[in-house]
């Protein structure tokens, strides 16, 4: 651990010196650190399953302590912000059915480490969210037990249903958004082990602003909104009004209170519907997961369709930036490839290194905030395994494969689909691994304003299978363009339009670009007026 820190800390001591430049002029702040300051929301992502990433004390479960010292591996690939599933106490192994939001899971350690990591990641410059489970709460929580109870207090805290209200079906199975089992009927959109909070209870949306200002309070930097369009699902609003209202209604006050209180909050959420519905969140939160655009990335890499690709793209980014409503507010997307309730792209794709590159190379070129999950840079395999054993989702959710003792592993009955996969180490030392390919771009992010920061304006080429766009930033008296141009074919293509010699990146090498752009390959040009 001490060995990576100080590694770190000497890296970090040398880029301080080559941003000065070899003279000794007094230390200016780049445009790089300007842009920082003045888009506090923009950071490439990395989604950290916390049990399966690194394991510090020798149990096989990875906790707080594991992240801290793998820091340093964090910062090399390039990430400027975690997101940690759920942290808290919780009846289930991913945490989603939360016991204690003020407090962590004893697997993961103590409130202390999770300072320190707060902490250690701050001086490295990463930043980090977490995941808040607001709809619902697990059934053994406290205030749970008490409104189920009759507890005054707490009675109203759930949504506690009359049988013939003719908003619910009452089917007494769940994905029905109501559960009764043996005793009354509670709204539980998910389970009936997890119940859904009563948002019409001011003392409940008092309590959940509350428990965001602690973790806020502690270094927190923002949330990830889990089940972000069930906050009120059916049933649990005011009669008449609209589910979908209600949800927008509530989250733009939920944003207003933490911006008051911590004006740089970034509030990503996760509604998993179709595009044309969580285009409307962005009136209300600063990101949603872009779930479209993920199975565009997906079946373009996949050779399947990539029909208008760029022109598909512009259209979405038009349609979340129409739903801001504040002329200040800048849209910023949530680009993903897979996440943890998906199966992984290293198993759709068959392993496939050459579709693998380009889905990362599609991902990491985009405006907004790319998420990383955890893994998906070794080509990381998990799917659902139906049941097998009593798992379902473990298995896409499986130890970070680091080859030595960092390695969790305390799914003991998930099946290994990653037991042959390269560790690591063995592809820090292979050049042609997958793992470059992330670490190459998420660092080119970082380094490249119109990149990171830029609009999007696609170029449309006269094959469809050549897709291209330009990311221009314009910023104060900064200025800088950048085209991507991606080969969706299996046939070169030699570039007729442009003739840049400017490469920032190339699939095959920067020194390789000889005007021809080669099969499944990703070309990014720096354009000078
Ligand atoms: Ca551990």
């Amino acid at each position: 651990m001490k060995k990576g820190l100080i590694v770190s800390t000497f890296l970090i001591f040398l880029m301080g010196l080559s941003a000065c430049g070899k003279t000794q002029v007094p230390p200016m702040p780049s445009i790089i650190d300007e842009l920082k300051q003045a888009f506090p929301r923009h950071d490439n992502y990395y989604q950290i399953f916390v049990r399966s990433f690194a394991d510090s004390d020798g149990d096989g479960i990875g906790d707080f302590n594991g992240i801290t010292e793998n820091l340093p591996y964090l910062v090399e690939l390039g990430v400027e912000g975690l997101w940690l599933m759920p942290i808290h106490p919780s009846m289930s192994y991913h945490g989603y059915d939360v016991l204690d939001y003020y407090g962590v899971h004893e697997d993961f350690g103590t409130l202390e480490d999770f300072e320190r990591l707060l902490e250690e990641a701050d001086k490295v410059g990463i930043k980090i969210i977490i995941d808040y489970v607001l709809n619902h709460t697990g059934s053994q929580h406290p205030w749970f037990i008490q409104s189920r109870d009759n507890d005054p207090k707490y009675r109203s805290w759930y949504t506690w249903i009359n049988s013939s209200d003719p908003r619910y079906s009452l089917t007494g199975s769940w994905g029905q958004n109501i559960w009764h089992g043996s005793g009354p009927y509670y709204a539980g959109y998910f389970s009936p082990s997890m119940p859904d909070l009563n948002f019409n209870n001011q003392d409940v949306r008092e309590e959940i602003l509350n428990i965001a200002k602690y973790w806020i309070d502690l270094g927190v930097h923002g949330f990830r909104l889990d089940a972000a369009a069930h906050i009120y699902g059916q049933g649990e609003t005011v009669v008449g009004t609209p589910v979908l209202d209600s949800n927008l209604d509530y989250l733009m006050v939920f944003r207003d209170q933490l911006r008051q209180y911590y004006p740089d909050v970034y509030i990503v959420g996760e509604v998993w519907e179709d595009l044309s519905y969580y285009s409307m969140f962005y009136r209300s939160m600063d990101s949603a997961f872009n779930f479209a655009l993920a199975d565009m990335i997906m079946t373009s890499a996949s050779g399947a369709s990539y029909f208008n690709y760029t022109t598909r793209l512009a259209s979405q980014y038009s349609s979340f930036t129409s739903n801001l409503l504040e002329p200040t507010e800048i849209m910023i997307d949530a680009p993903f490839l897979r996440n943890h309730d998906q199966d992984r792209p290293a198993s759709t794709l068959n392993g496939d290194i050459n579709k693998l590159r380009l889905a990362a190379e599609m991902l990491l070129v985009l405006p907004g905030n790319p998420f990383v999950y955890y893994g998906e840079e070794l080509g990381m395999k998990g799917i659902k395994t139906e049941g097998t054993n009593g798992i379902w989702d473990e298995t896409r959710r499986l130890p970070f494969v680091w080859g030595d003792d960092r390695q969790t592993n305390w799914c003991t009955q998930c099946v290994d689909y990653n037991a042959t996969l390269p560790t690591l180490q063995d592809q820090v030392n292979d050049p042609n691994a997958l793992y470059h390919v992330y670490k190459e771009l998420l660092n080119l992010r970082k380094e490249t304003p119109a990149l990171k920061y830029g609009n999007f304006e696609p170029y449309v080429f006269d094959l469809n299978r050549i897709q291209g766009f330009f990311r221009t930033l314009e910023y104060q008296n900064y200025s800088q363009t950048v085209m991507v141009v991606h080969n969706f074919d299996s046939s070169a293509y030699v570039f007729t339009d442009f003739a840049f010699d400017d490469v920032l990146y190339y699939t095959k090498g920067i020194a390789q670009y000889d005007g021809t752009i080669a099969p499944l390959s990703t070309i990014i040009f720096e354009v000078h007026a």
